[in-house]
């Protein structure tokens, strides 16, 4: 890989190799995909291991955490539409276990969403998604702009109408990535705290890898699920190189005074002058504005215009916002794919599985992505619902070349 520079300056000379030491699994990064990944691996009864510098952080740490399966569908998207539907409906027992396998609560919330339009032509925007919507069977109600008022009585006076969802919710993906590291710790997983250098490859079967120290980690299967990097990882042959690429995203939190509680009871989400904002309350009184959405290689950087834009949209939906105290502003990079959905299971390559390229949707395909790879790590096979989503579908250097990013993302 590339591991990221760490902004010192760099050892006078590589360190000497330490030895080895051998698992069944060995899961490259430790974000949310990467920690259910290894968590269940570990409840099927495999050796696992992660490799991460600082498992528990990545996009989770900026992520809203909506579970959109319904408002965030976009035309084209259907296949994933089924993985998304997937995950939403066993959300809830998700966070039973893992709360339980944790002792941590990961903040989940059933409170729905409302999508609204502040103008004729969000509201047209918006009705169409409606109707598609309804032609693939979804629950969703139309509701007139004063309907969407009393529903959040803080809304704007001219929205113009909205989509009132009840099956979209939302989670606190630190709370999720911080269980989901205590779970798996529990459930036996080691940690290699460091950056996974390269994959070993050894007669023709990914081996492992070795870390930044030198050490040589040996695993019958290694599944790279490294985020917005995974594609960065030396020594993936190009024919299973993920094509994965960062898409940079801008949040704020902002906090709502006890006194002025509840400021909104559900997320709230708008299509503003063609552009998308939401509003996420958490039960904790953090409200989470997002997100932009900017394709800038790995840049972090929050900026001005950034901050600016969110707030502007934000305050046009729901102008008691900036009254609110302004205690963060982040930016996180979603690992984006080429048609926007994730790369999961086994590769060309034997012994080496992918779990990445979740793009806007990590956070609520979490579930489903620990039982599509606990399974393929078992018995070779995906899950029924995760086999669409085979990295076979890129392979090929055509099809790689072919691959374009299709529209603006909003989480
Ligand atoms: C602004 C924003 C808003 C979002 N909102 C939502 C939302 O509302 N709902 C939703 O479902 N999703 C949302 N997402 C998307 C979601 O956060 C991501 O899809 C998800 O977090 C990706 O998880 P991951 O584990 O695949 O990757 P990451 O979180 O990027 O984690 C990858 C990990 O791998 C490690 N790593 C990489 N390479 C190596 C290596 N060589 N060696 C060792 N470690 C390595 C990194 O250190 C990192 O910890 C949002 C994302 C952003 C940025």
């Amino acid at each position: 890989m590339h591991a990221p520079p760490e902004g010192g300056s760099a050892p006078a000379r590589r360190p000497l190799p330490q030895p080895s030491s051998s698992h069944d699994v060995l899961v490259v990064g430790g974000g949310v995909i990467g920690l259910v990944t290894a968590w269940r691996a570990a409840q099927r009864g495999l050796r696992t291991a992660v490799a991460d510098p600082a498992p528990g952080g990545g996009a989770a740490r900026v992520a809203a955490g909506m579970l959109a399966a319904v408002t965030e569908l976009h035309y084209g998207e259907e296949a994933l539409l089924g993985l998304n539907l997937a995950a939403a409906r066993g959300y809830a027992s998700f966070v039973e276990e893992l709360e339980e396998a944790s002792g941590q609560s990961v903040g989940f919330r059933a409170c729905g969403t409302l999508a609204v339009a502040l103008d004729a032509d969000d509201r047209a925007q918006l009705r169409d998604l409606h109707g598609l919507q309804r032609g693939l069977g979804l629950e969703s109600q139309w509701l007139t702009g004063r309907e969407c008022r009393r529903l959040e009585p803080l809304l704007a006076p001219g929205v113009r109408g909205g989509l009132r969802v009840d099956g979209d919710h939302q989670v606190d993906p630190r709370l999720l990535a911080s269980a989901l590291l205590r779970a798996a710790e529990r459930a036996g997983v080691v940690f290699h705290r460091q950056w996974a250098e390269s994959l070993s490859v050894r007669a023709g079967r990914a081996t492992g890898v070795r870390l930044t120290d030198g050490t040589g980690i040996h695993a019958e299967q290694t599944v790279v699920a490294g985020g917005s990097l995974s594609g960065r990882l030396a020594g993936l042959p190009a024919e299973v190189l993920p094509p994965v690429r960062p898409v940079k995203g801008q949040v704020l939190r902002l906090r709502v005074p006890k006194g002025l509680a509840p400021f909104l009871s559900r997320t709230v989400r708008a299509v503003v002058r063609g552009g998308q904002v939401y509003l996420v309350p958490r039960e904790s009184g953090e409200l989470v504005i997002g997100a932009t959405s900017e394709e800038l290689g790995w840049d972090t950087t929050v900026t001005a215009g950034g901050v600016y834009q969110l707030l502007r949209d934000a305050h046009e939906l729901v102008p008691g916002v900036t009254e609110l105290p302004l205690t963060e502003t982040s930016a996180g990079l979603r690992p984006g794919s080429p048609d926007n959905a994730p790369l999961l299971g086994p590769t060309a390559l034997p012994g080496l599985l992918l779990a990445t390229g979740h793009h806007r949707n990590g956070v609520l395909l979490t579930p489903v992505t620990g039982d599509a790879l606990a399974e393929a790590l078992t018995t070779g096979e995906l899950t029924p619902e995760a086999r669409p989503f085979s990295p076979d579908r890129f392979a090929g250097p055509v099809n790689r070349a072919a691959s374009t990013p299709r529209q603006r993302s909003t989480q």
